[in-house]
C-alpha cells in the first residue's frame, strides 16, 4: 500500500487521520514535534522537515500522500494582533504546508502520482471575528492549494498529483476546547457555554469529530480521485 505522511499526528485530527490511513492498510509516517521512531518535525523549520521526511522515506519509501494537518489557532482583536502573532499563524498554517509540500513533491513527480491534502478550515473560506491572523493564514493555505493544483494539472498525461483543502468547522479537539477557554476568560461565560456556542455555529449543531475529518481525507486520497483537484471541501456548510 502507498506511503502516507501526516504532520501533527500525535493528537487531535492528525492522530485520527493517521489511524484511519493505517486501518486502510497504508504505510503511515505520523510526524510530530517530539522525536519518536521518526525525528521531530516542527513544520515551521524547513531543515527539520527535510530531516524528518528523509527518515520517513528511508523507512517506508517515497512519499505518495502528504496530509498537511499541523496547525494552530490563536485569537485576538485585530488591533491587539501584533506582528509576532501574525508570524506564528503564517509560519505554522501556511509556511509549514509549503515546506512539507516542497519536501514531498519530488517523490510524487517521480512516481507520476500523488495526493496532497491541506487541512485548512472554514476560516479559510470566510471571515470570523477575533481571528484575523488565523483567517488570513488559512485563506493563504487555500490559495496555495488552488495554485499548486493548477500548476500540477498542467501535465495530466504523465502525472496525477492532486492538491485539495479540507475546511472543517469546529471539531472536538484541544484546539476547540482552548478556543472555548479563551472565550470564557474574555466574556465571563462558562467554558461549557462557550463550547456549546461553538458547536451551535456548525450547521450540524454539534462539534464535528476527528474521525469525520479523517473519513474525508480517505476519500481525497482514493485511487479513483485523480480528477478531484484544487477543491476546497467544506465540512461545515
Ligand atoms: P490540536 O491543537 O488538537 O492539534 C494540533 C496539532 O498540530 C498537534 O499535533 C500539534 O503538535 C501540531 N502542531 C502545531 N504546531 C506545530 C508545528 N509548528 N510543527 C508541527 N506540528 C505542530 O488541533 P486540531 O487537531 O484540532 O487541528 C488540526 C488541524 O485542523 C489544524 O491545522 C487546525 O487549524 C485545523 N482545524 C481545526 C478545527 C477545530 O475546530 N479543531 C477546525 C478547522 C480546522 P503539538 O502536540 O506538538 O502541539
Amino acid at each position: 500500500m502507498r506511503h502516507a505522511l501526516v504532520t501533527g499526528a500525535n493528537r487531535g485530527i492528525g492522530a485520527a487521520i493517521a489511524d484511519a490511513l493505517r486501518a486502510q492498510g497504508y504505510r503511515v509516517s505520523g510526524l510530530s514535534r517530539t522525536a519518536g521512531e521518526l525525528p521531530a518535525c516542527d513544520v515551521t523549520d524547513a531543515a527539520a522537515v527535510g530531516t524528518a521526511f528523509a527518515a520517513a522515506r528511508e523507512r517506508h519509501g517515497p512519499i505518495e500522500i502528504l496530509v498537511n494537518n499541523a496547525g494552530a489557532a490563536e485569537s485576538a482583536p485585530f488591533l491587539q494582533t501584533d506582528d509576532a502573532l501574525l508570524d506564528r499563524m503564517l509560519d505554522v498554517n501556511l509556511r509549514g504546508a509549503w515546506h512539507c509540500s516542497r519536501a514531498a513533491l519530488p517523490d510524487m513527480q517521480a512516481a507520476g502520482w500523488g495526493r496532497i491534502v491541506n487541512i485548512a478550515s472554514i476560516a479559510g473560506l470566510a471571515g470570523y471575528p477575533y481571528v484575523s491572523a488565523y483567517c488570513a493564514a488559512k485563506h493563504a493555505l487555500v490559495g496555495l492549494t488552488r495554485a499548486l493544483a493548477a500548476e500540477l494539472a498542467l501535465k495530466p498525461a504523465t502525472q496525477a498529483i492532486t492538491v485539495n483543502a479540507l475546511c472543517p468547522g469546529y471539531t472536538d479537539t484541544d484546539l476547540a476546547h482552548d478556543a472555548a477557554r479563551h472565550i470564557a476568560a474574555r466574556t465571563g461565560r462558562s467554558e461549557a457555554e462557550a463550547l456549546a456556542g461553538l458547536a451551535a455555529s456548525n450547521p450540524q449543531g454539534r462539534l464535528l469529530t476527528s474521525a469525520e475529518i479523517a473519513a474525508a481525507v480517505l476519500r481525497l486520497c482514493g485511487e479513483d480521485a485523480d480528477a478531484f483537484t484544487g477543491q476546497t471541501l467544506s465540512l461545515s456548510n
